[in-house]
């Protein structure tokens, strides 16, 4: 082997060592034993989302599937809003497979809220919006699943109940959209990720709209080889590919893979203020709605 030669086989064999940090930090742990305390209420939520919903026979609620630990039962729950007006985009949006990321969840509950009382907001969109993806973990305020499994790298090894229920609703679909809301307890700012797309332009136009926005944007997460370039991972197709043969997928990744051209994961460092960090959410998903539905 050339000098050349293995200096390159060098920098291929770290790269790939180092890609599983490809999403927000990654890995599984123990099972958990189900003692740890409750601190958010998932018959609290649905029942808001269905009194706000149920007045409006454009939405429709679905259980995609029940999540069952023992005497644990709850759905990872599915809204539907139907196209309302003019042509027809499909968008899908989704939160919380990181239970302590808990403005994933909340923005996309406030997101559905607004569909309901305001029938013409992106009228010609369809939505399927899932909200709540891990609600062990989410009422825990726990990362993982409770086996201790991490949701977000498990849609090819499909170990998790979580990841069954999600991998067999999507690999049906296409969309025009794909957005993942998560959050970073170990970053200091806004940051998010494009996967295999041709262009920053859209992502620096939302990055560039949180700082004028006042949220500081991350300059340094932590991983190795794909680091934050002010504030984007752009995350190639080879990188994808990678993740996908060493069973690590997420649903960002997957999606890209099967489901859309377009997608992202909007990231919020949970340090800073909660209301900031949903103006952050909502603000990144209006603009991606707008220029690559409305305007399209
Ligand atoms: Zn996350």
């Amino acid at each position: 082997m050339s000098k050349s030669t293995a200096v390159t086989s060098a920098i291929c064999a770290i790269v790939l060592l180092c890609l599983p940090a490809m999403a927000c930090a990654s890995g599984g742990i123990n099972s958990y034993s189900g003692d740890q305390p409750v601190v958010r209420d998932i018959d609290g939520l649905y029942a808001r989302l269905e009194k706000a919903v149920a007045p409006q026979s454009f939405i429709k609620a679905q259980d995609l599937g029940e999540v069952v630990y023992g005497n644990f039962k709850a759905p990872i729950r599915l809204y539907s809003i139907y196209n309302r007006s003019g042509f027809k985009y499909k968008a899908f949006l989704s939160g919380g497979i990181h239970g302590n990321e808990p403005a994933g969840t909340e923005t996309l509950a406030r997101f559905i809220e607004s569909l309901a009382r305001d029938p013409a907001l992106y009228g010609n969109v369809s939505f399927e919006i899932v909200p709540l993806t891990n609600p062990w973990g989410w009422s825990h305020d726990i990362r993982y699943n409770r086996d201790g499994i991490d949701i977000n790298r498990d849609l090819a090894p499909l170990r998790s109940q979580e990841a069954r229920i999600m991998a067999g609703y999507l690999k049906e679909n296409r969309y025009d959209l794909m957005i993942d809301d998560h959050e970073d307890p170990t970053a200091s700012g806004f940051y998010m990720y494009q996967y295999a797309m041709p262009s920053q332009a859209l992502s620096r136009k939302v990055i560039a709209a949180v700082r004028a926005g006042g949220l500081p944007i991350e300059q340094n997460v932590n991983m190795v080889i794909l680091k934050t370039d002010d504030g984007l991972i752009d995350a190639p197709m080879w990188g994808l590919w990678y993740m996908r043969a060493t069973g690590q997928i997420g649903v960002p990744n997957y999606s890209r893979l099967y489901n859309s051209d377009n997608v992202y994961t909007i990231e919020t460092a949970t340090r800073l203020d909660y209301e900031e960090r949903l103006s952050a959410h909502q603000k990144a998903r209006q603009i991606m709605l707008d220029e690559l539905v409305i305007k399209q």
